[in-house]
């Protein structure tokens, strides 16, 4: 559920409050960034990373945020305690403001658009537990996957090939190679070693692939940031995909074919238990 109160432009509004411009880059080109950022028992989870990641992918398209990070990081706060928010996550953009339709930047006086808004959502424990089926699909995005860009047409028809084949998520690869989910990152188990693409262009270095990397090493499980292809990820012994908002989540089966038996591995199991330590207190369960 969405809820009520939203931000734009330094103010805190009712949606029809919220007056968005038809000229707004966004809606044009996709020019912006975004984040999500996870809220567990009215708390933010890895919010100081997020906010980090959105000023590097504004920086790296060229583009201003008109706030400090600590003034985001009050307005996402003050977000939750609008909206009474215990377990959901923030949504928030930023635009490159609204001027008339030309490819390059509008001129200096033209503020970027910064919107946000809290949704309530539980945790999705049924996949968390079970795992989820995905579909390979062909990665045709650009080559610059480490920006958060709101321009994710390649994602939403690799998510939409997915979900027609009833799975969950999009396992994209460039000729074989596989890079991520849709809207994930994959990691393979093989033979007691952790497998994961590197954080190249290809990918968007997710936060919760660094927190899944930070409890590997605390827990001593050798990684090797390596891609690999396809076929060795039908091979896999155990399969999982990471994100704000699926954390992490096993994967049982890829293109039809079972990973191992199909139920979560072991070190996933071990990770999951990790993870779900790490996050904010009282409503991990919920
Ligand atoms: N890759 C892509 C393409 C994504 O959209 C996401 C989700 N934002 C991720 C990876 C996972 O990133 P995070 O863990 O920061 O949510």
């Amino acid at each position: 559920m969405i809820l009520t109160v939203y931000f734009k432009d330094g103010q805190f509004t009712e949606r029809e409050g919220l007056n968005i411009s038809i000229d707004d880059r966004g809606y044009y080109f996709g020019d912006g960034v975004y984040e999500v950022i996870k809220v567990y028992g009215g708390e933010l989870f890895t919010a100081e990373e997020h906010i980090d990641r959105l000023f590097q992918s504004a920086t790296k398209i060229k583009m201003t945020i008109p706030y400090s990070k600590e003034q985001l990081m009050e307005m996402v706060r003050e977000l939750i305690v609008r909206n009474s928010i215990s377990i959901g996550h923030i949504y928030m953009q930023v635009t490159r403001g609204a001027a008339p339709r030309t490819h390059q930047f509008p001129g200096s006086t033209v503020a970027s658009v910064v919107t946000a808004y809290a949704v309530s959502n539980p945790r999705p424990m049924t996949s968390i537990e079970n795992g989820v089926a995905v579909k390979s699909v062909e990665d045709i995005r650009w080559l610059r996957c480490d920006i958060k860009s709101l321009n994710l047409l390649g994602n939403v028809l690799a998510k939409q090939e997915a979900n027609e084949a009833n799975c969950v998520e999009a396992l994209l690869h460039r000729e074989g190679v596989v890079t991520e989910g849709s809207s994930s990152n994959l990691f393979g188990v093989k033979d007691g070693t952790i497998y994961t693409h590197p954080a190249t262009n290809l990918i968007l270095n997710g936060i919760t692939r660094q927190v899944v990397l930070g409890i590997s090493e605390k827990l001593a499980i050798p990684v090797v940031e390596k891609s690999f292809t396809l076929e060795e990820a039908y091979n896999m012994d155990e399969l999982f995909l990471t994100s704000t908002t699926s954390e992490i989540m096993p994967i049982s089966s890829v293109d039809g074919r079972s990973i191992a038996s199909g139920t979560p591995g072991v070190l996933t199991r071990k990770l999951q238990k990790a993870f779900t330590l790490q996050i904010p207190t009282s409503n991990a369960g919920v």
